[in-house]
């Protein structure tokens, strides 16, 4: 069923454990990760982004999405994933993210608190939790060059930002990059710790895939309540379809779905979100319906 950000990650808060997000721009991994949600009975986080419209038309996979949110038998959750625009993410509102992140980190302090406040005030009305980004999750590209110039969350910075925002979920920069890492990343958990001190609203892990599972698992513990991954889907469907012999694509399709299920399964359960789909919210957002029907000027100023 189609589920709300804010409830589970309130929920995974409250119960230390952590909600995996899956970036997933096609069939296998939507139908893979769908796969290890159900059989984990955990709840999910199923994102697109800017980084995958060359893989496939996110209109028309979202649909897709969408109808698997609803119809599965575990709190599902459809997030665009470092939205920068408004533009952006009001597209993925449109054709049924429940979710957004609005990513303005690249931008100055005061620029990222407007930017974000614009979207939070134009998307609240609307039921959908807001995801923003304090410091910067280092890029793409080599880990070391990454960190020469690293922008850290400023615990100092974190609870002015998430009052004059009305963010509802903070991703921060602590040592943690997107893509594969070229070497073993550090993570720095005294900023996690400054940070958790100095706001409530949960907090999020990018760029999770290559961090040991202990940093991870050190990280939950400390605070982070959402994981994202990506780069390790991939590595598990290369590694599915270089093994495979099969002369028939079929079988080849069926392989890489069943190596995505397996390794989203050994994230649901290295995060602690086995068996947390049975926790249900006593009030559960309709999403079937529209909130409230609001004038759409496709802005948000
Ligand atoms: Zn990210």
């Amino acid at each position: 069923m189609l589920a709300d950000l804010t409830w589970w990650l309130r929920d995974a808060q409250k119960n230390g454990y952590a909600v995996p997000l899956f970036n997933t721009w096609n069939a296998e991994m939507l139908m893979g990760v769908m796969d290890a949600a159900e059989e984990a009975n955990a709840p999910v986080i199923v994102s697109f982004g800017t980084g995958f419209v060359e893989n496939c038309v996110f209109e028309d996979f979202a649909t897709t999405m969408e109808s698997m949110a609803k119809n599965s038998n575990v709190p599902t959750i459809l997030m665009w994933d470092h939205g920068r625009s408004f533009d952006i993410v009001h597209n993925a509102y449109e054709h049924g993210m429940n979710a957004i992140m609005r990513d303005a980190s690249k931008l100055p302090f005061e620029e990222n608190i407007a930017e974000t406040k614009r979207v939070v005030d134009y998307f609240h009305p609307r039921g959908v939790p807001v995801e923003a980004e304090l410091g910067h999750v280092g890029d793409y590209g080599n880990y070391e060059e990454q960190m020469a110039t690293y922008d850290y969350t400023d615990p100092s910075q974190a609870a002015e930002f998430i009052e004059r925002t009305g963010a509802d979920v903070l991703a921060i920069a602590i040592g943690n990059q997107h893509g594969p890492y070229s070497s073993t990343p550090r993570i720095s958990f005294d900023v996690l710790e400054a940070v958790r001190n100095a706001v409530d609203v949960p907090l999020v892990l990018h760029g999770a895939s290559g961090i040991p599972d202990e940093d991870v698992k050190k990280a939950v513990g400390l605070g982070i309540s959402k994981v994202n991954i990506h780069a390790e889907l991939g590595f598990a469907a290369m590694d599915a379809i270089r093994a495979d012999t099969s002369t028939n694509f079929v079988n080849t399709q069926l392989r890489v779905r069943a190596a995505l299920k397996e390794k989203a399964l050994e994230k649901i359960e290295m995060l602690g979100a086995t068996g947390r789909g049975a926790a249900m919210p006593k009030v559960e957002t309709d999403f079937s319906k529209p909130i409230e029907p609001i004038e759409d000027t496709g802005s948000c100023t």
